[in-house]
């Protein structure tokens, strides 16, 4: 299955009040919203969602800021999702993110960048069942 991918909406752009916008850019990218929910992660539970990054350097600093407020996560319906999310998100770093991209709009820093998107098939299920059960799943 090639048609899901799995997106957060990251405490900063909550924060900023970038919800609404963001929502908006998804839309008009031809992306359908399958599940959606607000919520706050636990450092424990950030920490599993992040546990791929365990030994990365900013480990701790993802985890602290990924539970620092609410988050929106959100299932997503579109032909090629993964790739194509990855495009209208742009590079994890802002500076480096194409005109047009979330990460452009909204971002601010490589670690506060607005938008979570899997990286795979695979973890777009992985992601998308650590959040939503099967019922949550449209
Ligand atoms: P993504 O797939 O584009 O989200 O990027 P990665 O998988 O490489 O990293 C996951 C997340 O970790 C990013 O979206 C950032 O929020 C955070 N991150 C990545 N690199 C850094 C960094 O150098 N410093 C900090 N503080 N956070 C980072």
């Amino acid at each position: 299955m090639n048609n899901r991918t799995f997106t957060m909406i990251k405490p900063d752009a909550t924060r900023n009040g970038h919800t609404g916008g963001i929502l908006e850019m998804i839309n008009k990218a031809g992306f359908r919203i399958v599940a959606m929910k607000m919520t706050h992660l636990s450092a424990q539970k950030a920490g599993e969602f992040y546990a791929v990054h365990k030994e990365r350097p900013f480990y701790g600093e993802l985890v602290q800021f990924m539970s620092s407020g609410p988050i929106t996560a959100a299932i997503l319906e579109k032909d090629n999702a993964v790739e194509d999310f990855r495009k209208l998100i742009g590079a994890t770093n802002p500076a480096e993110a194409a005109e047009g991209t979330i990460r452009k709009k909204y971002a601010t820093s490589i670690g506060e960048n607005a938008v979570h998107g899997s990286d795979s098939n695979d973890n777009a299920l992985i992601e998308g069942d650590f959040f939503f059960s099967k019922l949550e799943q449209f």
